[in-house]
């Protein structure tokens, strides 16, 4: 088959974005997580105008599954989809934003918001995967398609089967090379805390099959009645990897003084609670949510060169920034904390 090429800047865009626009190649992940929730965004918007749409709101999720033996990672949801067309323009010309048409098409009153507004977020995933295969059924269409790629080089578009609507973007992870341990985006513990880190706050569960381990019941005594060590038994557990509501979103009032503390310390590193806690709300154009710690001591590198200020920036629970310096002023550059903004552009 045919391979083609993707539009013109499309080439060196796809080689800038492998090797130099994101720092870390773990955010590929978050990239993958919120096209599948924009994806399911516009299938739930459908859904409120359209009776044919039979999924409801708990319906609607986002999996993942690694596969060690075959080096593949795919990240799969149950929203819109893709036709062929969209496939084609979607994913073969890149900062073509998708999500934007959609927004500047349809009023969408802010019932849903979508994360994505620049063309780009897919490409990331080339960082850790040497092909990627898209396999979409669109909402409304009978037949399926699938998008394929190694890089730059170009894709191919071919018809195939997929039962139910909604998108599996498979990744082949690279083989790991030299500082680069690629094999840890197989892994589940690391997958697990990646979707924590930056896609906790994703609206739609995000689940995985996991393997653990518990001691059998009864095996941790002898026939004696003496204890022993027990003998243990592997299970799989289907689990939700976010938690779905973010703190700051919460009412204020039924978020105990613990659970701030804790997320304080685990967000940011401290090991005492913070002095304050500052959660507000602002409406207006924009809506901004932000939740604002004093810490109780002075950070242990303040005063060194490392020190940098800044508050995480969010862009409808999702992470986009680490430490975005011009929200805080000088004077204030001790202060932790973040800002969601519900409407903002992302830029990277
Ligand atoms: P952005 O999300 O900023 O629009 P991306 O490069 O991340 O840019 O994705 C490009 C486009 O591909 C999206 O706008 C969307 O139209 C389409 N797309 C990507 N992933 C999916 C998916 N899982 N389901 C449906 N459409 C998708
Ligand atoms: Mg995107």
């Amino acid at each position: 088959m045919a391979k083609k090429q993707f539009k013109a800047e499309s080439k060196r865009l796809l080689d800038m974005m492998i090797n130099s626009i994101y720092t870390h190649k773990e955010i590929f992940l978050r990239e993958l997580i919120s096209n599948a929730s924009d994806a399911i965004d516009k299938l739930y918007f459908r859904s409120l105008t359209d009776d044919s749409v039979k999924l409801k709101k708990k319906d609607f999720f986002i999996r993942l599954a690694a596969a060690k033996e075959n080096r593949t990672l795919t990240v799969r949801d149950n929203g819109i989809g893709m036709t062929k067309e969209e496939l084609e323009k979607n994913l073969g010309t890149i900062a073509k934003s998708g999500s934007l048409d959609f927004k500047n098409e349809n009023e969408t009153g802010g019932k849903v918001d979508v994360i994505g507004q620049f063309g780009v977020g897919f490409y990331s995933a080339f960082m850790v995967a040497s092909r990627v295969t898209v396999r979409s059924r669109a909402f409304g269409a009978q037949e399926a398609w699938q998008w394929e790629s190694t890089g730059a080089e170009g894709y191919t578009i071919e018809p195939c089967d997929k039962e139910d609507v909604g998108t599996e973007v498979i990744l082949v992870v690279k083989e790991n090379e030299g500082e680069e341990h690629y094999d840890e985006f197989l892994d589940d513990w690391r997958l697990a805390g990646i979707v924590k880190k930056y896609s906790d706050y994703i609206r739609y569960p995000i689940k995985m099959l996991r393997e653990k381990s518990r001691a059998i019941e009864g095996t941790d005594k002898d026939e004696e009645g003496h204890y022993k060590a027990p003998e243990y038994e592997t299970y799989t557990e289907d689990e939700t990897l976010n938690s779905m509501v973010p703190i700051w979103k919460r009412d204020k009032k039924k978020v105990k003084d613990e659970e701030y503390a804790q997320f304080y310390k685990d967000k940011f590193g401290d090991y005492s609670d913070p002095a304050r806690v500052i959660q507000s709300k602002t409406e207006g154009t924009a809506t901004f949510n932000a939740l604002l710690f004093i810490p109780s001591r002075t950070p242990y590198n303040y005063y060194t060169k490392e020190y940098e200020k800044g508050l995480q920036l969010y862009s409808s629970g999702v992470l986009i920034m680490e430490k975005c310096a011009d929200l805080l002023p000088d004077y204030f550059s001790f202060v932790k904390g973040l800002v969601d903004s519900e409407d903002l552009s992302l830029n990277i």
